[in-house]
């Protein structure tokens, strides 16, 4: 059985300040509402900018919260001349859990390739990460070769390389979903989520692709997160927007499958 998973990108927001009281508030709101964590109810995981985690450790370490965190991106190499670069060695000596891997736009805006995120999906496993690996077509990839085709690609090359039975989390993000309001519906994202799985199993084998979770993320809302949870491929949610408002983000966490 796969613990769903809800996890929230904030992208380039909140300070490390703000990002304490953020996570407290969402602990406090979680547990106010019974939330059960990893048993019935899904994991919930935050992924703050560099700045903010050691702040983040600090406080879910001391006062025992039930949440995790990783970062939005780490570096294909160990350590060395990269300026501005984060080495996974340093986000696993934070405690993060995980760490996205080839959000949509690390890949549009810094240039991300297929091989480099390869390299990177390896990096993170290395330091004992789970990778968020993120996959997603846009409207153009959509429309000139329908819905999995893209991802399905992305994550066959963001797997090169990788063999035995990591933990790993895909994130099926249709760039056209992403900040749009414009949700992928249920039906849309089980149609790829099932062919991510697929996918998982040729390359990795039918256990790595029965334990792994995948993730819905695009315009993701209280409004429309049970209906995506109820399709039988969807293990979670990656939430961009909605996931800096704590109510709302606490909300999202307790959709009900
Ligand atoms: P929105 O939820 O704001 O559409 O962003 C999705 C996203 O990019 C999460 O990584």
């Amino acid at each position: 059985k796969r613990v769903p998973l809800i996890a929230g990108n904030w992208k380039m927001n909140l300070d490390h300040l703000q990002s304490i009281a953020f996570v407290q508030k969402l602990a406090w709101t979680l547990k106010d509402a019974n939330h059960d964590f990893g048993v019935d109810g899904a994991e919930v995981a935050v992924f703050p900018p560099f700045t903010d985690l050691r702040s983040v450790q600090t406080l879910i370490a001391a006062d025992k919260l039930d949440v995790r965190f990783g970062g939005q991106d780490l570096s294909e190499h160990e350590s060395g001349a990269y300026t501005g670069e984060i080495s996974g060695a340093f986000l696993s000596s934070l405690d993060c859990r995980y760490v996205l891997v080839g959000h949509s736009e690390r890949r549009t805006m810094h240039g991300e390739t297929d091989e480099q995120l390869s390299r990177k999906v390896s990096a993170a496993l290395t330091h004992g990460l789970v990778p968020v690996l993120c996959v997603g077509e846009t409207a153009d990839d959509l429309e000139q070769h329908g819905p999995s085709a893209v991802p399905v690609a992305q994550l066959k090359a963001g797997l090169v390389g990788i063999s035995g039975s990591p933990e790993i989390v895909v994130a099926y993000e249709p760039v056209w979903a992403i900040g749009s309001g414009k949700a992928a519906t249920p039906e849309q994202a089980e149609q790829v989520a099932a062919r991510l799985r697929e996918t998982l199993a040729e390359v990795l084998g039918d256990d790595v692709a029965a334990a792994t979770r995948i993730l819905y993320g695009g315009s993701v809302k209280s409004a429309n997160i049970a209906s995506l949870m109820r399709e039988p491929n969807i293990d979670g949610a990656l939430v961009g927007g909605a996931s800096l408002d704590v109510a709302e983000f606490a909300s999202i966490s307790r959709f009900s499958k």
